[in-house]
């Protein structure tokens, strides 16, 4: 049986994630941003938390865990990095560990660059990458602490699953992306595409989330630095995929 997965806003801009195995009748979170809409869900769906699966260290993913863990008692996963305050971890993960949440497996992909802590979670028999503030739809995190090319690389790492991978990430940014990605590659029928499709969901509440991975390794510009149309449109011709990307990046972050 596949697994149930549901998508629902926390905070002001955050998603919540809950991934559910039919079969253990086990429930996990993926990241913490708030209780209560977590807690409200479940409520509806009549699950109970049995897991919260912690991407990185930053309050807006792990605001909720105190309050989860004291009313279910549920298992936290987080990264191995010890050096963060992540509330009430009793598992830590590195790149290659796999977590099962019943008869559900996560790989664990270490992704540094918005943290140094990041990860992300893959769940193969779901299609489902959940990526946080690492990949977001049409963009990708900040790099606050770690480099412009440590970044590049984590994003190509994520580019390695395949096109029918679904990608749920940790905030709702896709509109702004999508209209800075259009800016770079303003001739791109995907983008255009894809810019009218969020237009519509945001019109009428809807989440942008998840997207194909296909089509964001097609109309996200943080996904091709390595493509020599988006370096020429950048003005940096010839230049290396770390400066097309670093480029990409600093004109986001004025925008
Ligand atoms: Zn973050």
């Amino acid at each position: 049986m596949a697994a149930e997965i549901r998508v629902f806003p926390c905070l002001s801009d955050n998603f919540g994630y809950l991934i559910h195995d039919p079969q253990s009748l086990k429930t996990a979170a993926i990241d913490a941003p708030e209780a209560g809409p977590i807690m409200k869900v479940l409520q509806r769906e009549g699950w109970k938390l049995t897991d919260i699966l912690v991407t990185h260290h930053h309050a807006d993913h792990v605001g909720g865990i105190a309050e989860l863990k004291k009313t279910y008692g549920c298992k936290v996963t987080a990264p191995h990095d010890q050096g963060t305050a992540i509330p009430e971890v009793d598992v830590r993960v590195a790149e290659g560990d796999t977590v099962q949440v019943g008869a559900l497996t996560a790989r664990v992909f270490e992704t540094p660059g918005h943290t140094l802590d990041h990860i992300c979670y893959v769940f193969d028999s779901e299609l489902a990458l959940f990526s946080a503030d690492t990949l977001f739809s049409g963009g990708c995190g900040r790099v606050f602490e770690g480099t412009y090319p440590m970044m590049w690389q984590s994003l190509k790492k994520l580019r390695t699953l395949p096109d029918d991978y679904r990608v749920y990430c940790g905030h709702e940014y896709t509109a702004a992306n999508v209209k800075f990605c259009l800016g770079i590659d303003a001739n791109n029928e995907a983008l255009k595409k894809r810019a009218e499709e969020v237009a519509q969901l945001r019109a009428v509440g809807k989440p942008t989330i998840p997207v194909l991975l296909g089509l964001e390794k097609k109309t996200n510009v943080f996904l091709r630095a390595d493509d020599p149309a988006i370096a020429a449109a950048v003005r940096l011709k010839g230049f290396s995929e770390d400066d097309v990307f670093g480029e990409l990046r600093e004109r986001k972050n004025k925008s």
